[in-house]
């Protein structure tokens, strides 16, 4: 839920920690595993020397921090940003903790983060200081203990060097030590599109319940990057119209519907979706309050707020971003009947997609498209359905019936695991 670099209204920790507090109230949770849950299990900052290109030596600092590890190894992202803090990846690992809960995968949450600008380094730069900070963080990571994956300015060429940098110290290939890895060297088929696809298939139950049909829907979607893009293509091809699209430029509308495909043949050329031909220009406040039927946030987080919350005019927001709508706009939003499917189950098609290629992994045996898609379906359906159940039965928001569900899970794996010694 935080930029990084960007100042924040309430530290990301703290604000992790209060949504904790929130839901431990609404579910009755035992304050002794409140109390467990509210810290981090483990904090490892490394401050670590790297050579860069024109002879100098620089001390980068980063962080691998685990929340949790009850319900199985941790898993979560790096990111590399100049502004990545402590409490950012802390609250974060947080929030992994809960994403895999709300999906059932046998994870715990665990988050990653070097400061660092990469838009400023070589590529010679950066993969010495990946494979240094993988170095730094191999006491802590490892297929039964901790699976980094890709974040914010990562990617499956910096998974290939951690990779790489791990089986080193091994002696041998150890492909399960991350996930979202080319395909070349244990990549899973499908993780490109997973996000994307899982958040199609909670819109897709979302609309069983309202009794809407997907195909002649309308859609908007602000933010035009991996998640956004492909949620747009997914639609369009399910028999949605498209009608409102955007970028960090800016937004396009056509009300007789846009192909997300051409779209994004544009952006390749022109670095925008802005100028699309046929197209009426908007800007990214105003898509958000275009009447649609589906509307996916897929760019950044705190964009629907207690302003622009009461104007918003669709049935469904499904949050492919992380930490898209304050809390207030939250209440707003169940008040006015507006069904939200909360970033820690829309988005979660990705972990569980990484979660595949792990197991892939261990077992030396790969899956194609088809069946990862099959297997993700079906995971993403039953979290759905689990979490629509307790939103009935606790009469509360679908975000609010997430935490239930994931911190309920977590809190089982204690009551049966009790507290060690
Ligand atoms: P990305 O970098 O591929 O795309 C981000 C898109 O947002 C780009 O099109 C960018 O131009 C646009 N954007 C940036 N600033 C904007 C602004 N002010 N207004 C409108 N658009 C703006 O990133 P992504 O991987 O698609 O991630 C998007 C969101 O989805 C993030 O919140 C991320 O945490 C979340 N997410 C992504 C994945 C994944 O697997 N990609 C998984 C879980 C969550």
């Amino acid at each position: 839920m935080v930029t990084a670099g960007k100042p924040q209204p309430l530290d990301a920790w703290e604000m992790a920690v209060s949504q904790v507090d929130h839901v431990a109230k609404l579910m009755n949770l035992d304050p002794n595993i409140k109390e467990v849950l509210s810290h981090c299990k483990r904090e490892l900052i490394v401050n670590f020397p790297v050579k860069m290109d024109d002879g100098s030596t620089k001390v980068f600092t980063g962080f691998r921090i685990q929340h949790n590890d009850v319900r199985g190894p941790c898993k979560g992202g790096i990111r590399y940003s100049p502004g990545v803090y402590k409490g950012e990846v802390m609250a974060l690992a947080m929030w992994m903790t809960w994403k895999c809960a709300v999906v059932g995968i046998p994870y715990g949450g665990a988050k990653g983060g070097v400061i660092c600008n990469p838009k400023e380094m070589s590529r010679g730069e950066l993969e010495r200081m990946t494979r240094r900070f993988a170095s730094e963080i191999s006491i802590i990571i490892g297929p039964e203990k901790d699976i980094p994956a890709p974040d914010v300015y990562t990617n499956p060429q910096v998974m290939a060097w951690i990779m790489d940098t791990f089986s080193m110290t091994r002696g041998y290939s150890v492909p399960g030590v991350v996930t979202g890895k080319p395909l070349a060297i244990g990549g899973s088929e499908g993780r490109n599109d997973a996000t994307a696809m899982g958040c199609y298939f909670v819109i897709e139950e979302a609309c069983k319940k309202l009794g809407m049909e997907i195909k002649g829907s309308t859609a908007v979607v602000q933010g035009y990057g991996n998640a956004g893009n492909i949620a747009a293509r997914i639609l369009h091809d399910k028999g949605a119209k498209v009608i409102a699209v955007s970028d960090s430029r800016g937004g396009i509308m056509n009300p007789d519907g846009l192909d997300p495909r051409d779209v994004l043949a544009h952006k390749e050329k022109t670095g925008s979706v802005v100028g699309y031909p046929g197209s009426k220009p908007v800007t990214n406040a105003e898509i958000l309050e275009i009447p649609c039927d589906i509307l996916i946030p897929a760019a950044l987080e705190g964009v629907i707020t207690a302003e622009n919350a009461g104007n918003i005019k669709t049935k469904i927001i499904a949050e492919a971003a992380n930490g898209p709508t304050t809390p207030e706009a939250d209440a707003i939003l169940f008040k006015n009947g507006v069904l939200v499917l909360p970033d820690i189950l829309a988005n979660a098609g990705g972990v569980t997609v990484s979660y595949f290629e792990w197991v892939q992994d261990l077992m030396s045996l790969f899956w194609d498209a088809p069946e990862i898609n099959t297997k993700l379906n079906r995971i993403m359906t039953t979290a759905f359905d689990n979490v629509y159940k307790i939103a009935q039965q606790y009469k509360c928001n679908m975000r609010e019936a997430a935490y239930i569900l994931a911190i309920g899970r977590v809190a089982e794996a204690y009551q049966l695991r009790g507290i060690y010694p």
